[in-house]
């Protein structure tokens, strides 16, 4: 049998790196695991790659995946459709390799209840509980502002339930390093590789 590979997901509060430690984690040559390319309905930056950075799709051809379940999650993010092509995923998965997802946080919940064996692993903004003490002690904010920020703050803290890690940002070789690591310690989980000592067992 097959040993099944790892699906991996990055995800975490807006504007906290994301894209920037999966470019990093990817532009290493030890990185064992694939990316899975998502599907957009934005435009192309400058210098994308249809098929590299993005597939990027019209609306009726994103939604016609929607459709067709064609997506293992998706999400609408600042007016533009996001997803995973699930058969990819699927693909990787059963030929054992792991498959890196970096993905909003809509998305990722889609996933934890569709793949509950996945490893989820939220990147948090180094310096949330300092922006906290900072916005509550400077005192030079609106007491609206102060509100509103407090709570988006708390939203984000709040999000790490979900996950199965937390890897601070604070400096981005230093969490790609942690992310790796993580990968490791949970290919040796005991759940995962103990089955290959049964059979052994079985053998002699
Ligand atoms: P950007 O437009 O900056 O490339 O990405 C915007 C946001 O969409 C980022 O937070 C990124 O993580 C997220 N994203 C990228 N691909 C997907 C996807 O397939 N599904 C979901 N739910 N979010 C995605």
């Amino acid at each position: 049998m097959q040993e099944k590979g790892l699906l991996i997901v990055l995800s975490g509060p807006s504007g906290v790196g994301k894209g920037t430690v999966r470019k990093e984690i990817f532009s290493q040559p030890d990185t064992k695991f694939e990316y899975s390319v998502s599907a957009t309905t934005r435009l192309p930056r400058d210098g994308e790659v249809h098929g590299v950075d993005y597939f990027f799709k019209t609306r009726e051809e994103f939604e016609k995946m929607i459709e067709e379940d064609r997506l293992l999650e998706y999400a609408e993010y600042v007016g533009n459709y996001y997803g995973t092509p699930v058969e990819y995923v699927q693909k990787t998965l059963d030929a054992g390799i792991d498959v890196f997802l970096e993905i909003e946080v809509q998305g990722a919940g889609q996933v934890r209840s569709k793949f509950p064996e996945g490893l989820f692993i939220f990147l948090a903004p180094p310096s949330l509980s300092e922006l906290e003490n900072r916005i509550v002690t400077r005192g030079t904010e609106s007491e609206e502002i102060v509100k509103s920020r407090m709570s988006a703050a708390r939203e984000e803290i709040e999000m790490m339930e979900l996950y199965d890690y937390v890897v601070e940002n604070d400096r981005v070789e230093l969490a790609c390093e942690r992310i790796k690591s993580i990968v490791v310690a949970e290919h040796c989980r005991r759940e995962r590789v103990q089955y290959r000592y049964k059979k052994m067992l079985e053998v002699d």
